[in-house]
């Protein structure tokens, strides 16, 4: 089961995250425009999940109702074993935009600032910030400010911000999607082997069917608005795009898609 601060024990038979028949509407009074429609799906510690549907499906809604932004209208999401889900640091969210961080601060400032807003003091702040800057190939641009950044170092921050948090998952939606192909490949790489060596739990938001298969452990695949799960494909493994398991992966994928994601187009 999970502690009071929702780390789980050594061998949980709880998902970290579980999403039951959820339901979440836009519209002010009678929620008349349903974005996401009786979605259920699990994340256990420890996965790689991939949400992957066509663009306005309602992934970032999901994601944001998981973060504790928005509520649902019907259904449960119980994550490490709460259901009265308020923003924390125990669910750390990287958005696609590159303007996420705050431009009057350094890479060092963005990262530390979360934790000394948490009561951390200046020297241990800067510590734990400087760990994940590392981590995340930053160190040289350690006291440039944002605007100094390329598009793939903002997002390189914008993680190391929230991996500093010690999150329980890290939600990301859609983080590579605005950089160009080189640097997207880089940083998907980089990814992985900060997933690897940090045991972190990721929900990830991609409308690329190439990313899900690279990134993910299990790709929960999402039909067009609103958001309804019309399957879950395990790619766990499959990494390498020569592979035959990746060709098939993908044929797989974009067959559940069919034409809902831009005629089966991968970003
Ligand atoms: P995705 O992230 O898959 O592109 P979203 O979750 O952003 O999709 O949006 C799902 C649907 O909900 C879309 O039709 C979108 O227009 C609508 N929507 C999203 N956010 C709002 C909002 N704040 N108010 C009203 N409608 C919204
Ligand atoms: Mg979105």
């Amino acid at each position: 089961m999970f502690d009071a601060d929702g780390r789980e024990g050594m061998q949980s038979q709880y998902p970290l995250l579980s999403m039951e028949a959820v339901r979440i509407g836009y519209g002010s009074h009678d929620k008349t425009n349903p974005a996401v429609e009786d979605v259920s799906f699990e994340v256990w510690a420890g996965e790689k999940v991939m949400l992957l549907g066509p663009s306005g499906c309602g992934k970032s809604t999901l994601l944001k109702a998981i973060a504790g932004f928005i509520r649902p209208d019907g259904g449960v999401i119980s994550f490490a074993g709460r259901e009265d889900l308020r923003p924390g640091p125990d669910r750390a969210v990287v958005f696609q935009e590159s303007d996420q961080l705050f431009p009057w601060r350094t890479v060092m400032d963005n990262v530390a600032y979360p934790l000394r807003v948490m009561g951390w003091g200046r020297d241990e702040s800067e510590e734990a910030a400087g760990w994940y800057l590392k981590m995340t190939g930053l160190e040289d641009a350690a006291y440039h400010f944002p605007h100094q950044l390329s598009g793939g170092m903002k997002q390189r921050t914008a993680i190391a911000r929230a991996l500093a948090l010690d999150p329980l998952v890290l939600l990301m939606d859609e983080p590579f999607a605005r950089l160009d192909a080189q640097t997207r490949n880089r940083l998907h790489g980089e990814l992985n082997e900060i997933v690897l060596r940090t045991h972190m739990t990721v929900v990830f938001v991609t409308r690329s069917l190439q990313e899900a298969l690279i990134l993910g452990d299990r790709v929960v695949v999402l039909g067009r608005a609103p958001a309804m799960v019309k399957d879950v494909v395990d790619v766990s493994g499959v990494t390498d795009p020569d592979s035959e398991r990746f060709v098939c992966s993908r044929r797989q994928l974009r067959k559940l898609l069919a034409d809902e994601i831009d005629g089966g187009r991968s970003l």
